[in-house]
């Protein structure tokens, strides 16, 4: 699943990305899709598409007869009733088969990985990872006709018309540039293209021609697409000194408040409070600033990440895919598993209990957003707040046994 366009889309699409293929991906949207007449937006966009340097024959070739995709109004509209717990996530992305796929390519272009590395200061399990992860070391790059899926979006998804509309008229210049043939301009239902699975306007800030064959070739070039992503990365700030990040083990009595984001702090203070790499192993120093993070809360395993983390982030906003990345890249460079327990009896919370813990945390005077079902940052503050005042694990972390304190402590609820 395409994964730089869900840092515009909403956590919605975030949630999609979590379910990663989940068979519990019940959508509770109505199934019917709306009918839409793709002519007339296209008419009205043609004129914009040639002054942004379209040319009328590119522009006609592109559209001609061309007809909607519903499936991707429907994807675009689902929204899952369950999200995927991280632990499965994980799992899913970062399987043995994965990791031993990851190993034959970080052989097999061996000698295209060192040099990306060299050029771009990007870490070559990371960008290998990125690759696993994206489109399963480019088996997997989607196979929908990227014009029709951005026309049918731009022209029937009304929640974010304008930023469809400037995915297609990038798009149709990347034809236009003769980049790639029209039949292999390919992705998924978002858009997103090639080996690491760029939208069409990333194509156009970071995608280089590494094999210098004169063309920017995300989608059989392995060396173009590699070499994008780091460019990517580098643009977001990596620091080949840094790791992504590791995992740790806290201190008995420790203070889960240090989890609350922006609290980077560097390595010694981490030492001095007593948090260990697994084993006893001394944390090392890093240029960047070590943030604690608790994917899933006081029960689970303990990272700590630096800015590498974050510039993969920018790829995906979803801290589950920046971990899942960060661990294959791990992985195939021959680590271990992560040696903290996931609380695997805890369910994730339904659509529906998410929204209910929004409006109870509302109760209590916490701001938690609009009672949309999506834990984003507001919504894990106002979580922290709750377990401060009540002097419990500070960890963000909407579980069901917190539910239930909110039920025990709440009134009736108020719709
Ligand atoms: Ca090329």
């Amino acid at each position: 699943m395409s994964l730089i366009v869900s840092k515009v889309l909403s956590g919605l699409v975030l949630m999609m990305a979590l379910m990663a293929g989940s068979a519990t991906g019940e959508t509770s949207e109505s199934q019917i899709s709306p009918a839409v007449a793709l002519q007339p937006f296209l008419q009205q966009v043609r004129p914009e598409a040639l002054k942004a340097g379209v040319s009328a024959a590119t522009f006609d070739r592109a559209t001609r007869g061309l007809e909607p995709d519903p499936q991707v109004l429907m994807l675009a509209a689902s929204q899952p009733e369950f999200v995927k717990p991280i632990w499965e996530y994980l799992s899913g992305l970062v399987s043995d088969a994965r990791v031993s796929a990851g190993q034959e390519r970080l052989v097999e272009y061996g000698e295209t990985l060192a040099s990306v590395e060299r050029a771009y200061g990007v870490d070559r399990h990371i960008v290998l990872a990125i690759w696993g992860v994206e489109s399963n070391f480019g088996t997997a790059q989607g196979e929908r006709n990227v014009i029709r899926s951005l026309a049918t979006l731009a022209a029937g998804d009304e929640r974010r018309p304008q930023f469809w509309r400037r995915e297609f008229i990038a798009a149709l210049r990347i034809l236009e540039q003769g980049d790639v043939a029209p039949e292999r301009m390919t992705g998924s239902w978002a858009g997103a293209m090639g080996h690491t699975q760029f939208m069409p306007t990333t194509y156009h800030d970071r995608a280089v021609d590494f094999d210098r064959d004169g063309r920017r070739d995300i989608w059989d070039s392995v060396a173009d697409g590699l070499a994008s992503t780091a460019n990517y990365l580098k643009a977001f700030g990596w620091r080949l000194e840094d790791p992504w990040g590791f995992e740790v083990v806290l201190p008995e009595g420790f203070d889960y408040g240090l989890s609350a984001p922006g609290q980077g702090k560097p390595a010694a203070f981490w030492r001095k409070i007593g948090v260990n790499r697994p084993g006893g192993i001394a944390i090392r120093d890093t240029v960047s600033p070590l943030q604690l993070i608790l994917p899933a809360g006081a029960q689970g395993p303990a990272f700590l990440v630096t800015g590498n983390f974050r510039a993969i982030l920018r790829y995906n906003p979803a801290e589950a895919y920046a971990l899942a990345v960060g661990h294959l890249a791990d992985r195939i460079a021959g680590a271990e598993p992560v040696q903290g327990a996931w609380p695997e009896s805890d369910r994730p919370l339904a659509r529906a209990e998410r929204e209910e813990l929004q409006k109870r945390l509302a109760q209590h005077g916490l701001d938690t957003g609009p009672a949309d079902g999506i834990i984003g940052r507001q919504s894990r503050a106002a979580i922290r707040s709750f377990q401060r005042t009540r002097g419990l694990p500070e960890d963000g972390y909407a579980s069901l046994q917190l539910l239930d304190l909110l039920r025990q402590a709440g009134g009736p609820m108020k719709e």
